[in-house]
C-alpha cells in the first residue's frame, strides 16, 4: 500500500464504522483465517464489525476463535443483506473479483460502502477504493499482518488474531513449503508464535481430524489418478457416485490434487470433481515451475488463481471435460517438457 492509501485507511477507521468483512465463496483456511484476524482487530476499535461469508466452510475450520459468529449469506440472507446495506466500509479478503462471492455479488455490487481489498491473487478488478493487492504474498493472512503493521498496531495482535493468521499462512503455503514462503513469512510466523499461536495444536486441528470415510475417498481418488507422461501431467477424477459412496462432506477433497504433484517429474496436476447439487465439474489445478495454471484456468475453464494454484469449472460432463483437458494439453507440450 502507498503511504497515501495507508493514511486514507487510517482516516477511514478513525471514527466508529459499520464494517462488513467478506471472504470468497467456499472459503478456505486463508479466507477464514484472514477475515477472522481482521475482525478481531477491528473489534478492538469502536467499530461494529461482522464477517459475512457467501456460504459454509469445512468442519476442520470450525474451531477457529470467533468462527461461530460468522454470518453465512446462504443461510441468513435477510440479516446478511441488512448488514451489507448498512455497511460504511466493506473489506473483501482473499479474492479480487466480485464474481468470486457467488449469489452475494448482486447485493454487494449495489452497496455504497467504501471498499477495501486485501488479496494476493492475480489480475485484480477495480471495485475497491483502497487496494492492497500483492501477488508475491504467501497468503492473505500474511497481508493482514502487514496491514495491521501499516496502521501501527502490531502491538495489538493477541493470541486469537495470531492463531487465525498462523492458520491461514500455514494452509496457503502447504505448511510453509510453497515458493511464496519467504524468510519474511517465517519471521511473521515467529512473531505470531510469540503472540500466542500454538503451532502443534493448530496443525493438529487442521490436518489430524480426518474421518475414516475421507481417507477412503482419498484412496479412491488416488486409484483414479491418470498419468499423462508425454505432458508430465496427472489428473484425478471423482464422480458424484464416489462422493456419495464415501459420505462426502465439504472440504473432504481439499489437498487431494497435491498428491498428483508429488509424483517424480510431474509439473502439472489436475483434479476434476463432479458437483453434487448442480451439473458442473469443479476443478483444481496445481503446477511446479513457470507453467501458469492461472492462465490455463482463465483461458479454458472460466477460472483463475495463482501461477501454481488455480481453479475453474466446466459445464460439460466429466467424460467431455477430461477429453477437452487432454486435447488442450497438446498445445502446451513444449512448456510442460
Ligand atoms: P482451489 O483449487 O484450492 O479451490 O483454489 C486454488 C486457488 O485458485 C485459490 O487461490 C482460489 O481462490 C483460486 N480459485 C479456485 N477456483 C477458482 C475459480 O473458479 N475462479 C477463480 N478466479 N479463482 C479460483
Ligand atoms: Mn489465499
Amino acid at each position: 500500500m502507498t503511504e497515501a492509501e495507508i493514511q486514507g485507511v487510517k482516516t477511514l477507521l478513525e471514527t466508529p464504522k459499520n464494517i462488513v468483512i467478506i471472504p470468497h465463496k467456499n472459503p478456505d483456511g486463508d479466507a477464514i483465517g484472514s477475515t477472522l484476524a481482521l475482525w478481531h482487530y477491528l473489534k478492538k476499535g469502536e467499530h461494529n464489525a461482522v464477517i459475512v461469508a457467501p456460504n459454509d466452510y469445512p468442519n476442520f475450520l470450525k474451531w477457529m476463535p470467533g468462527e461461530a459468529e460468522i454470518v453465512k449469506f446462504d443461510y441468513e440472507k435477510d440479516r446478511a443483506k441488512t448488514l451489507l446495506k448498512d455497511a460504511n466500509v466493506i473489506f473483501t479478503l482473499d479474492f479480487n473479483d466480485l464474481s468470486r462471492i457467488g449469489d452475494m455479488q448482486t447485493t454487494v455490487s449495489a452497496c455504497e460502502a467504501t471498499f477495501v481489498m486485501i488479496d494476493h491473487h492475480q489480475q485484480p478488478s477495480d471495485y475497491a477504493k483502497y487496494m492492497y493487492s500483492d501477488t508475491s504474498m504467501s497468503s492473505t493472512c500474511e497481508m493482514v499482518y502487514n496491514f495491521i503493521s501499516f496502521l501501527g498496531d502490531e502491538e495489538i495482535i493477541n493470541a486469537e488474531m495470531a492463531t487465525c493468521m498462523y492458520t491461514g499462512i500455514m494452509t496457503d503455503t502447504g505448511s510453509f513449503r510453497f515458493k511464496a514462503t519467504t524468510s519474511t513469512t517465517h519471521r511473521i510466523i515467529a512473531n505470531l508464535m510469540d503472540k500466542g499461536a500454538e503451532n502443534a495444536s493448530i496443525h493438529n486441528s487442521i490436518y489430524d481430524t480426518n474421518s475414516l470415510s475421507r481417507l477412503q475417498l482419498l484412496g479412491c481418488a488416488l486409484k483414479n489418478l491418470v498419468v499423462l507422461e508425454a505432458y508430465n501431467t496427472v489428473y484425478i477424477t471423482i464422480s458424484k457416485e464416489e462422493l456419495i459412496r464415501y459420505d462426502f462432506k465439504k472440504g473432504d477433497t481439499e489437498g487431494f490434487v497435491n498428491y498428483g504433484l508429488s509424483l517424480k517429474g510431474i509439473k502439472f496436476a489436475a483434479i476434476f470433481i463432479e458437483n453434487l447439487q448442480e451439473p458442473y465439474v469443479k476443478m483444481s489445478l496445481r503446477s511446479k515451475g513457470d507453467f501458469s495454471v492461472n492462465e490455463f484456468a482463465r483461458a479454458h475453464f472460466n477460472g483463475g488463481g495463482h501461477t501454481n494454484a488455480a481453479g475453474g469449472r466446466s459445464e460439460a460432463s466429466m467424460e467431455d471435460t477430461v477429453k477437452k483437458f487432454t486435447e488442450i494439453l497438446t498445445s502446451y507440450k513444449s512448456v510442460l517438457n
